[in-house]
């Protein structure tokens, strides 16, 4: 008997490819999976070389022609097994997470969650793809615009959520009729190739989905190569920008999400002991590593930030931190080796830049875990906007307090800052709420809720540098970005009534 997707993905030595429904080696260039939490290498990921990623291209290719005719209702049913499938194989699916990124169990099930959520919506497909209509829009003549697929169009995505990331996108353009090839993250490959073959046996035909593992070679194949169509790529500001503007100048539509540094204001009426646990959770919830992780908190009055850093310092020593194995963990330890020293040398940073270090976790040791990449929760007061530890995105439970004046005040540094993925405001004024939301630069805005993350009927995105492009992740603007609108004009003139030529520009009038 064949072995069961899961399994094969558990044992295999060397993470491949998968290409036109097959498991592809290519491993002649590999590179290193390490298990955070104990620091071993676990196995290695194939880099693809430019020929294995242009077969995976020519493979979306050739299942196209077949894969746009498929009734949408077709392929909703396909989409309809793929859920229930994530559903029976969630448990594995979420060790893998956990071992090959480090998060804790529960937080890698809330991410499989909100990625199956998108599944849930892409099954609605064949209503979201209904177009518009209009009868009559002159003598006898229709008009109806479609939503045609555009072709192999490919995902690019990061670390940090192996599962929901890629989630984001290949649902939603493959229900829209489109081929897809994915190149994940290659520090944490195994969830997505596993994710891969539970499609294949959900009964998408070969070549519909593709997945290449590796670096930048196989990066630039896909910003390069004209068969590809268009572009969703999730990561850094400094690669999204380089995604945006190599992928646009070929001629491919992309969208490009990049990174943040998300704000929350503390206004002096919120509820503070609620604040203090959203905050815990947001600030250092996957070790900081979301890209809608709160890093700065803006308290408005010494006394609410007084009153705030005191209780998160509280707060901080109870943060239960080890292998994200074991329940009763709160948080793992971050990606690499090398993303760790860099957290690190950001928290040397700030004190060399004056900020006040209340929480230091540099010195935490987690027994029997001595070579994994843990870092406890840090906590910096007295943060300004000059800092570098404010300006850039840190990326690790490193949350930076700043005093504010006033609610302007707060908002204006929301506001001249850079990147603005997310924010949200704690309070229990109506009129402060609405104020913010009504004014603040960001693009996913929360009203005491710490991770305004939209769920899958609405889209994510960001403004500013945390998105190149117009159009945000899955929800209704995945069916804009994943499609080409067609609009056709249709007369069927009456039979024996000659038309006169018309030299004036067809209207009403
Ligand atoms: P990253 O930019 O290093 O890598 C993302 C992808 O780009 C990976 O697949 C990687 O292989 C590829 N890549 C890396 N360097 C490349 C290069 N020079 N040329 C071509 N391709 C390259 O990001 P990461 O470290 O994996 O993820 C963390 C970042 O992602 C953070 O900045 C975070 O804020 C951001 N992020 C943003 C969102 C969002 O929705 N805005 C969501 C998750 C993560």
């Amino acid at each position: 008997m064949n072995a069961r997707p899961a399994e094969k993905i558990a044992t295999a030595a060397i993470v491949g490819h998968f290409i036109n429904g097959r498991d592809v080696a290519d491993s002649a260039r590999t590179q290193p999976i390490t298990n955070p939490a104990t620091g071993e290498i676990t196995r290695q990921v194939a880099l693809a070389s430019r020929a294995t990623v242009e077969d995976a291209i020519a493979a979306a290719a050739d299942a196209f022609p077949s894969w746009r005719n498929t009734p949408p209702a077709k392929r909703a049913k396909i989409l309809f097994r793929f859920k229930a499938l994530l559903e029976e194989n969630a448990d594995e699916i979420v060790a893998t997470l956990t071992n090959e990124h480090g998060k804790v169990l529960d937080d890698a099930m809330g991410e499989l969650q909100r990625g199956i959520e998108v599944v849930d919506y892409a099954c609605g497909i064949a209503e979201l793809l209904k177009g518009e209509h209009t009868k009559n829009v002159g003598p006898d003549i229709d008009s109806w615009s479609e939503f045609q697929p555009l072709g192999v169009v490919a995902g690019i995505t990061p670390f940090n959520f192996p599962a929901m990331v890629p989630m984001w996108m290949f649902p939603m353009a493959i229900a829209c009729g489109n081929t897809f090839v994915l190149k994940p993250s290659e520090k944490d490959p195994s969830a997505p190739m596993l994710i891969a073959h539970l499609f294949k046996e959900a009964g998408l035909p070969d070549g519909v989905y593709n997945v290449v593992n590796g670096d930048k070679e196989a990066v630039d194949t896909l910003l390069e190569d004209k068969r590809v169509q268009a572009i969703s790529f999730v990561g850094s500001t400094p690669i999204a920008e380089y995604i945006y503007t190599t992928g646009t100048r070929n001629g491919k539509r992309v969208q490009a999400l990049g990174g943040a540094k998300n704000h929350a204001i503390v206004m002096p009426d919120a509820d503070i002991d609620n604040t203090v646990s959203a905050l815990m959770g947001a600030a250092y919830g996957s070790c900081g590593e979301r890209c809608m992780a709160i890093s700065v908190a803006v308290c408005v009055g010494d006394e609410t930030a007084d009153t705030i850093v005191a209780k998160l310092s509280n707060e901080l020593q109870k943060l239960k931190v080890g292998n994200g194995t074991d329940s009763c963990n709160n948080m793992g330890p971050l990606i690499t080796k090398a993303h760790h020293d860099k957290v690190r040398s950001y928290v040397d940073l700030g004190i060399e830049e004056g900020a006040e270090l209340v929480v230091d976790g540099r010195p935490l040791k987690v027994a029997g875990y001595e070579a994994g990449f843990f870092l406890g929760g840090c906590l910096f007061d007295k943060v300004t906007p000059d800092m570098r530890i404010y300006r850039e995105e840190i990326f690790g439970p490193v949350l930076c307090v700043v005093r504010a004046d006033s609610q302007e005040h707060a908002m204006q540094l929301i506001n001249d800052h850079e990147y603005g993925n997310g924010t949200c405001i704690f309070t229990r004024d109506g009129e402060a709420a609405r104020y913010f939301a009504d004014n603040i630069a960001v693009g996913m805005v929360g009203i005491n809720v710490p991770l305004p993350v939209p769920v899958a009927m609405h889209s994510f995105g960001g403004w500013k540098r945390s998105l190149f492009g117009d159009l945000f992740a899955y929800g209704p603007d995945s069916i804009r970005f994943y499609t080409r609108r067609k609009t056709i004009t249709q007369r069927w003139p009456k039979g024996g009534v000659r038309d006169k030529a018309q030299f004036s520009f067809p209207s009403n009038q």
